[in-house]
């Protein structure tokens, strides 16, 4: 059974949620550069990914089980995999956002984003007409430089949009890390991958008592 993980931030929230299910890598996944460990589980192993490779890894059966954020979900479509539990870390918003100074644009609109196919089906929603330029970083300082003129992006404390000259604008969807599963892996492997989502689901649900939710 291999669990993918998403590298970064993400992991912060997934491993203490995994401990307090009582599933545990043997050595420090931050020390090591190994992109498999063995877990005190028998046959449960973690690998480590980039959020926008999980989805991929799952729903091509590399990995049984990942943990992904439900923007990559979005974009990468879920057709693949099931998505059984919502682990309500890495919460934030997926939003469009636009200069304090130039709120409003006429015509044909420009859009920076790394979510291509979100800002496509958003944008196509609301009727609106758009350039979608696809950038992988650094998408904040894409309307300052008058590459876009407004962006689609993750906001969680807003820091980031402010600190660019930036403010939200309209929500597009809310957030959140969730467990995917391989759908060949949930009928063979069931016992093992419904035992772990039970485990998780009261991981989370203890999880909200503590912080007295
Ligand atoms: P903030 O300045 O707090 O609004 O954080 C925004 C930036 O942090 C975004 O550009 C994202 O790249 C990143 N970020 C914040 N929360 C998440 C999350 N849950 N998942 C992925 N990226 C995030």
């Amino acid at each position: 059974m291999i669990i993918a993980l998403t590298k970064g931030r993400i992991l912060e929230e997934t491993l203490p949620l995994f401990e307090r299910a009582g599933i545990v890598p043997n050595e420090n996944l931050k020390k090591s550069r190994k992109l498999l460990f063995e877990t005190n589980i028998n046959n449960v192993q973690f690998m480590l990914l980039r959020g926008s490779d999980v989805a991929t890894y799952v729903e091509f059966g590399s990995a049984d089980m990942g943990v992904v954020g439900k923007d990559l979900i979005l974009e990468h479509g879920s057709e693949g995999f099931y998505e059984p539990l919502d682990l309500r870390i890495a919460q934030c918003r997926l939003m469009t956002a636009v200069p304090s100074d130039r709120k409003v644009v006429s015509g044909r609109v420009t859009i920076a984003t790394k979510y291509i196919n979100i800002a496509k089906e958003h944008f196509a929603n609301q009727g609106k007409q758009i350039e979608l330029i696809k950038l992988n970083g650094a998408l904040e300082l894409a309307p300052a430089l008058g590459l876009a003129d407004a962006i689609v992006d993750i906001v969680d404390t807003g820091k980031t949009l402010t600190a660019n000259g930036l403010e939200p604008q309209n929500l597009i969807a809310d957030i959140s890390s969730r467990v995917i599963v391989n759908k060949a892996s949930m009928k063979i492997k069931h016992e093992m991958v419904s035992k772990i989502i039970g485990l998780l689901n009261k991981a989370v649900k203890n999880g909200k008592s503590d912080i007295g939710m």
